[in-house]
Formats: structure tokens, C-alpha cells, sequence
């Protein structure tokens, strides 16, 4: 059954403010020369949350952007981690040492971004031969770092004016994506992807994935939700109309 009634339109009077050219919507900076895949760094009065952390060797370039937006590491206070691979976790123990900011993640991804379980394999699905010579080791575990608050589906958190946590597993078991209602907003992760090439706009993820299977069950979940806007690990953001595209991949699975 199509939903697509469900998806409101996007208008460009939802905005109350100017871009910065630091800004790829208002208050949302995405840092983007992270060798593979995107973190992103939510901006509010009070706070910063970075939105995963790239590959290693990124956290000079995570707090080049804090800078160049007038705000110090120590304004830095939540990470948000969408899953444990390593190219969203990977400058994560380098991020907390200069930040001190408190790290949150799924309950299953925890231990294995503590270091404390071992990286589960992609299933045998996945297209992980194709892109693995430029990903290298992508889906390999990063420096164990901490984690603060162990995440679970429905969770809320400070961001945003209150932002949803929505467990999304099948790219990894503990994916989290994050909803942001007030702002119509989706931080997808890796549970969703944007087009590469000439792919649809949107679609779930193909690499790496631990249940294929899964990975469009949640897709499809997060297809039924209204955003206008959709950021993503990898692949451009989507901006105006995101659910509607969803929507669209979504039924196209089904
Ligand atoms: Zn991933
Ligand atoms: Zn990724």
C-alpha cells in the first residue's frame, strides 16, 4: 500500500534563517573530508553533537570545523553514533579525549565500539567484494573508545528540541538512526543511502550489510516517518521531499 499521502511537501518557509556557507541547512554542518562517508555536527546555542566521527586520523578536521564555526571542542558535549564500523567510528577515542563530550550508541553496538566484542562479519548478501579495495577495512572495528549511554529504539535525546532514536538493524544490529520531528529532520546513518551514480535517490544501504533482509525491513520503517530533509553516512543529503523518495524506494522493495 502506498503512504505517500503521509509525506507533508516541503516548503522553503520552513527555514527561519540563513545559511552560513559553513551550513548545509540551518544549524547542521557536514564534515565531509573524511576519506569515505560524512559526520556531521548539529549546532545549538548551548551545544554541539557531532553525528558519528569518520575514519581515524579525522578528528583534526571534525574541530577545524568547530572552529571555523566559532565554537570551541569544549562546546562540544554529545556524540551520536550511528553504528560501530569503523568509518563513523574510527576518530571517536581521538574526539572524546579533546571534548569530554558524552557518547551515545545502541546497546548491541556498545560493547563492540568498546572494544569489549569482536566487529560482526557482513552477510554473505552484501556487495562488500565490490567497494572493499576502496573502503579497505570499513567494516573492521575502530580504537575501542567509551560510551556513556547505551541507546535503546525509542529513546529520546537533547537535540533539536527532542530527537527520536529510531534502532534500525540490519546494516548493523545496533544501527541507530536519528529523528528529529520539530525539524523534520533524519539522520539516517548507514541504514539509508542516497544516490550514487545513477542509482534511485534514496535506498538501503548495499555494503556490509550483517541482514540484508533486515536492512530493507528498516528501511521501510524509516520510509513510513515525515522528514523533508535526510543526511546520510554516504551519499549526498536529501533536501525537500526525502520521505516521499523513501517512500517511493520503499515501495518499490515491497
Ligand atoms: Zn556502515
Ligand atoms: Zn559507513
Amino acid at each position: 500500500m502506498s503512504t505517500h499521502f503521509l509525506c507533508s511537501g516541503w516548503s522553503y518557509g520552513a527555514r527561519s534563517g540563513i545559511l552560513t556557507p559553513m551550513e548545509i541547512d540551518e544549524g547542521v554542518h557536514a564534515i565531509e573530508s573524511l576519506g569515505i562517508g560524512r559526520a556531521y555536527i548539529y549546532q545549538e546555542q548551548d551545544r554541539l553533537t557531532l553525528i558519528d566521527t569518520g575514519l581515524a586520523n579525522s578528528a583534526d578536521k571534525i574541530f577545524a570545523v568547530i572552529e571555523k564555526i566559532g565554537r570551541k571542542p569544549e562546546d562540544l558535549k554529545q556524540i551520536f553514533i550511528t553504528h560501530h564500523h569503523r568509518d563513523h567510528t574510527g576518530s571517536l577515542a581521538n574526539v572524546i579525549d579533546r571534548s569530554n563530550a558524552q557518547v551515545f550508541a545502541h546497546k548491541i553496538e556498545a560493547p563492540v565500539i568498546r572494544g569489549d566484542q569482536p566487529s560482526p562479519k557482513p552477510d554473505a548478501n552484501t556487495l562488500r567484494s565490490v567497494l572493499r579495495p576502496f573502503i579497505g577495512s570499513g567494516a573492521e572495528i575502530a580504537t575501542p573508545a567509551r560510551v556513556d549511554r547505551e541507546l535503546e529504539d525509542g529513546d529520546e535525546l537533547d537535540i533539536g528540541g527532542g530527537a527520536k532514536v529510531l534502532h534500525v538493524p540490519g546494516h548493523t544490529m545496533g544501527s541507530v538512526a536519528l529523528f528529529i520531528p520539530q525539524r523534520k529532520m533524519l539522520f539516517a546513518g548507514d541504514a539509508a543511502v542516497s544516490a550514487i551514480g545513477l542509482g534511485p535517490p534514496a535506498g538501503p544501504f548495499g555494503l556490509f550489510n550483517e541482514d540484508s533482509e533486515q536492512a530493507i525491513e528498516s528501511f521501510q520503517k524509516l520510509a513510513e516517518l515525515d522528514f523533508d530533509r535526510a543526511f546520510f553516512g554516504h551519499g549526498k543529503p536529501l533536501d525537500g521531499e526525502a520521505c516521499t523518495l523513501f517512500r517511493r524506494a520503499a515501495d518499490q522493495l515491497s
